[in-house]
Formats: C-alpha cells, sequence, structure tokens
C-alpha cells in the first residue's frame, strides 16, 4: 500500500499532524501507524497534561477542535504558584497566579481522553489510523525514492510505502535513532509523577475565607498549580475524568533521582517538602492510579527534518524542554505546522529541499531561545522574590515574542522571519543575559516569602498582552506589536535589574547593561512589577 504521509506514532504529536494535513489537504492519503491498542486508558497515559497558549490556539484554532476542548476537558485557570516549601499552612506563603480566568483560554488535557478522541476524529477526517500496528523496521528512501515500513498489526506482517514518513513516535525516537541524531543537552532536571482517581483541591486545606475569596472563581483546582521550593517543583493537574495528576519535576544536585524513584519515597520526600500536600494524598493512597519517572527529560536533536529526502521528526521523536512551563506542547504545534508546510509545498512542486534547513533554523532557535529559562534555573525556585519576577519576565517573552510569531502565523514565513532576525536574535540575547542575572540574583535572595497574592490579573499591561493573543494583525500591525514587545523586555529588564541592585548593589548587571545598550528604549511609564512586592 502507498500512502502520501506515513506517520510512525499515533500519540498527541501524531494524532494531531494528521488532522492538520487532512484539513490543510483533503485528499492527502495518511498512514497512522500506533503500536497501543484503543481504546486507551483515561487519565493514566501520558504526562503532557497542561497546554500553554500556543498549544491552546493549534488546537482550538488551527486544528478546529475548540468545542471539543470545552465539551471534552478542563478550561485552564492559568499557571499558579505557591512558595510552600516545608509550609504546614499555604495560605501563610506567596502565591502567584491570577484572581480570574485571563482572556486567552488554554486547557487541561486528559491525555488517555484526548488520544480516544483524536484518533476517532482522524479517522472521520479520512485518515487511516491502525492502533496496534507496532513498526518493527523502515528503508529512508533518499532524494525522492519511496520510504519502506514494515510493521504488525492483528498478527500479521504489513508493508507499507510513503513519500514522506514521519517519526512522531516519542521517546522511542525510531528515525532520530536509526540516522543517530540525538543531542543530550545541559539541563538535567529529572521527573516523577502519578495519578490519583480523585479531586486534589488546595482549597480543601484550609478554612481561611479571605484567602479562599481571593480569586473568583474560587477555582485555584483548575490551575496548574506548582508548589516550588529549592532546585524543585510540584505539578498539581486536573484532568477531566476526575483524576489529578501529580510530578515532582527536580535538579539531581539538589535532589537525586534515588530519593524520589518510587510512590513511597516520593510521599516520604513531599511529607518533608510539601506537607499538606502529603496529606491530603495520604488520604487517597487507594486511589493511586500509575507512578513513573523520567531520568533527564530534556534533550535536543540533530536535525528534524529533510525536505530533499522527505522524511520529518515531530514531537518528543525530536526535542523537548522542559515541563515548567509545559512547553511540549507548543513545540509538537510548531513542528506539525513546518511538516505541514513542507508537505503542502512538496506536493505544488515548490522548493521543500532549501526551504527544511530555514525551517529547522527557526525550529532549533526557538529551542535554543527557550533552553536558558530552564538550565541552571532550578535552584533559584526557592526564592519568592526572584522567582515571580522571572516568571513576570518569562511569560512577557513568551507572549511577547514566541507566541506572537505562532499565533500571528510568521514561523512558516521564511521571508517574514529574516526580515525579523535580528530584533529576534537581540530578544534572544536579551533573555540569556536577563536569566544570568536572575540566577545571581537568586543566589543572594535570602528566601522570604511573605503572605501576599502577586496578582496577574490585576497587572492591567499583562492581563492586555494576554487578551491581544487574539487579535489579528496585518504586517504593519505585526511589526508595531513586535517593536512595542521588545521595548517591553527591555523595560521590564531595566525594572528588574534596579529592584535587584536596590537590595544586593554588587549584582553583576555588565552583561545586561551592554545588551540593553544594543536597542535603547525610554523608561517605562509605569511601574511593570507588581504593585504589593516587598519594599526593594
Ligand atoms: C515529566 C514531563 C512532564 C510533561 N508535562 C507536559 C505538560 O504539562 N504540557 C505539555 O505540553 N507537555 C508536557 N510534557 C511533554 C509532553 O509529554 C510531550 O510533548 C508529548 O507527550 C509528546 O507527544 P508525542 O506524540 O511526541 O509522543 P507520545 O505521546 O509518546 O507518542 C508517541 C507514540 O508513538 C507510539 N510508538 C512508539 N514506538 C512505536 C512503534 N515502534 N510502532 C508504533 N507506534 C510506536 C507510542 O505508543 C506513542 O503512542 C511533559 C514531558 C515530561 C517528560
Amino acid at each position: 500500500m502507498h500512502h502520501d504521509v506515513v506517520i510512525l506514532g499515533g500519540g498527541l504529536a501524531g494524532l494531531t499532524l494528521a488532522l492538520q494535513l487532512r484539513r490543510r489537504m483533503p485528499d492527502l492519503d495518511v498512514l497512522v501507524l500506533e503500536r497501543r491498542t484503543h481504546p486507551l486508558p483515561e487519565a493514566a497515559h501520558k504526562v503532557g497534561e497542561s497546554s500553554v497558549e500556543i498549544q491552546a490556539h493549534h488546537l482550538s484554532q488551527v486544528l478546529g477542535l475548540k468545542d471539543y476542548l470545552e465539551r471534552r476537558q478542563l478550561k485552564k485557570f492559568g499557571f499558579r504558584f505557591f512558595w510552600s516549601d516545608g509550609a504546614p499552612d499555604i495560605t501563610r506563603v506567596t502565591e502567584l497566579g491570577a484572581s480570574t480566568f485571563l482572556p486567552t483560554q488554554s486547557y487541561q488535557l486528559d491525555r488517555g481522553m484526548l488520544e480516544n478522541d483524536l484518533a476517532q476524529m482522524v479517522q472521520a477526517a479520512g485518515v487511516q489510523h491502525r492502533d496496534g500496528a507496532l513498526v518493527r523496521d523502515f528503508t529512508l528512501g533518499r532524494k525522492g525514492e519511496r520510504h519502506q515500513v514494515r510493521y504488525t498489526h492483528g498478527g500479521e506482517e504489513h508493508e507499507a510505502t510513503a513519500d514522506w514518513l514521519v517519526d512522531a513516535s516519542g521517546r522511542a525516537g525510531l528515525i532520530k535513532r536509526r540516522l543517530d541524531l540525538a543531542q543530550p543537552n545541559d539541563h538535567t532536571a529529572h521527573a516523577v509523577w502519578f495519578r490519583i482517581d480523585r479531586r486534589i483541591d488546595v482549597a480543601d486545606w484550609t478554612q481561611d475565607t479571605e484567602w479562599l475569596a481571593r480569586c473568583n472563581p474560587p477555582n485555584r483546582w483548575l490551575s496548574t498549580n506548582h508548589l516550588v521550593g529549592a532546585g524543585y517543583w510540584v505539578w498539581l493537574i486536573p484532568l477531566a475524568s476526575g483524576s489529578h495528576s501529580v510530578g515532582i519535576v527536580a535538579d539531581p544536585a539538589l535532589h537525586p533521582p534515588e530519593t524520589l524513584n518510587s510512590f513511597d519515597k516520593a510521599m516520604d520526600w513531599l511529607q518533608v517538602h510539601q506537607p499538606q500536600l502529603h496529606a491530603d494524598l495520604d488520604a487517597k493512597r487507594d486511589g493511586l492510579q500509575d507512578f513513573a519517572f523520567f531520568k533527564r527529560f530534556s534533550y535536543g536533536c540533530k536535525k528534524v527534518w529533510s525536505g530533499s529526502d522527505r522524511w520529518a521528526l515531530t514531537g518528543e521523536a525530536g526535542l523537548f524542554l522542559d515541563p515548567f512551563y509545559s512547553p511540549g506542547g507548543d513545540f509538537i504545534a510548531i513542528s506539525n505546522s513546518f511538516v505541514t508546510e513542507m508537505v503542502e509545498g512538496d506536493r505544488a512542486q515548490a522548493p521543500v529541499g532549501m526551504l527544511a534547513p530555514m525551517y529547522e533554523r527557526i525550529y532549533f532557535s526557538l529551542y535554543e531561545a527557550m533552553l536558558p529559562i530552564y538550565t541552571g534555573q532550578y535552584p533559584l525556585f526557592h526564592s519568592a522574590e526572584v522567582m515571580p519576577l522571572k516568571v513576570l519576565w518569562d511569560y512577557t517573552f513568551y507572549w511577547g515574542v514566541m507566541c506572537q510569531l505562532f499565533f500571528q502565523n510568521r514561523l512558516v514565513d521564511v521571508q517574514a522571519m529574516a526580515r525579523l532576525q535580528d530584533d529576534l536574535a537581540w530578544s534572544h540575547r536579551i533573555n540569556v543575559a536577563v536569566q544570568d542575572f536572575l540566577r545571581a540574583w537568586g543566589a543572594a535572595d535570602g528566601g522570604a516569602r511573605p503572605r501576599r497574592m502577586l496578582d496577574q490579573a490585576k497587572l492591567a499591561w499583562f492581563a492586555e498582552m494576554n487578551r491581544g493573543l487574539a487579535d489579528r494583525l496585518d504586517q504593519a500591525a505585526f511589526d508595531a506589536r513586535l517593536q512595542a514587545n521588545l521595548q517591553l523586555l527591555h523595560q521590564l529588564a531595566e525594572q528588574l535589574m534596579d529592584r535587584a541592585l536596590r537590595q544586593h548593589p554588587g549584582l553583576p548587571a555588565e552583561a545586561l547593561r551592554a545588551v540593553m545598550a544594543q536597542r535603547p528604549a525610554a523608561p517605562a511609564a509605569q511601574n511593570l512589577l507588581f504593585p504589593n512586592l516587598s519594599p526593594a
């Protein structure tokens, strides 16, 4: 059987790619081979449950799944952070989050439900989806030759040929292994996670009515709650099936994997670091659904596609950063969009062999721009002074630059990207300089974590930035938006630096100042930081 595209692996990346391809090219012949048999278990299936704005936009707008998401999955109440390490009472520590929903929506995804539903959707869209189909071997065709794939299905051997072969096999990395494309990075964090078959609601941990009333609606459980401390964070993610996902992500230098790699050990660790969560989970032990861990989950890739040889990697088969801000689904959205462009271009006889390396450079530049946000930054998670400002910075960078490129469909526009090259390179440089500066500031911070709410919804410029993601911009408006956001990054960096230097005059600020000087900006007319920070 010959197909235009064969996708190896029908997880999130493979299924959403199949859907995107068929939406763009309704006559495209697409085969998805997934080794697991459907229906998949709900809840205890995979991690990758918290979506952020790029993935949410991809699912809801590019793939047209908004109604589905509203009906079957959960509306996420943004990110929320508590500096609650060792704290007996979560209401007494610093909370960072929005008191009310910000306008641009994202979702909590039960991966089992989602993949079951997506499998039905791709079939309804005309994709041939084979579950219980194990890919055993393949031969990559070169320079336009057909690829060959051998797989077992229903106890029989099958063979298929394809013009395009896409590896969406996740960490199995079928093409990556074959071509020796694995590339480690310097980010060494590890993670353990498990699911509990009922809700975990931080509101159940207190009777404090003032604290409970801080959020409207009072549904903190719908957030991706981050319980943070030095060198680690714990995630709490609600799932539409009724379960709750819990994960511990840590820097091995501060929290070695051996101290966490079983449910009992993770519980002992939580008893010390997050006692209220421990008490809640202890009462729900009978509801444990699974337990898993990954050492060193972050990695890069030497090459993610070839236009002339017509193969591509997408999702975790390519690269993965870190779950702290849930970028996994974003990178799936981005690589799937590039692959769709290449397949479509190839059919239209466009010079995809030349286009592919440009797309690849853009894709890698996003990975490289995001990596410094995580690498070496876990030690500063202890700081309820520096970390909220890092989150503010990281979000401004994400919404102000990355999201603009994706929401406005500029990433696949190589001319636009070439035009923006200098601006984007500067945004990368200032991000690296700010991350270095934050790391030094975090090391100097004493770790006070006063009771307060740092409310993102009340920070008008920040909420407006979130709202503006949905705007449709022509070229002039897009250029103006990007320039304004770069100026905002400059101003924010300036205010962060001023505050830090007032507290710790000896912090090394030369590198940051040098990057800021490359692109002068007038000081901001307003205070960009939270108004209720402690006096500097
Ligand atoms: C600790 C952790 C937490 C994370 N949290 C988040 C988060 O909150 N938000 C987020 O966006 N991302 C998160 N991610 C990333 C997210 O998990 C991934 O981006 C996503 O699951 C990758 O999807 P995928 O389709 O590439 O891979 P997978 O979902 O793993 O799909 C690969 C598929 O290929 C199939 N397969 C493999 N080998 C074969 C074969 N030989 N034949 C046939 N089929 C095969 C597998 O069965 C599987 O279904 C997290 C990652 C980690 C490590």
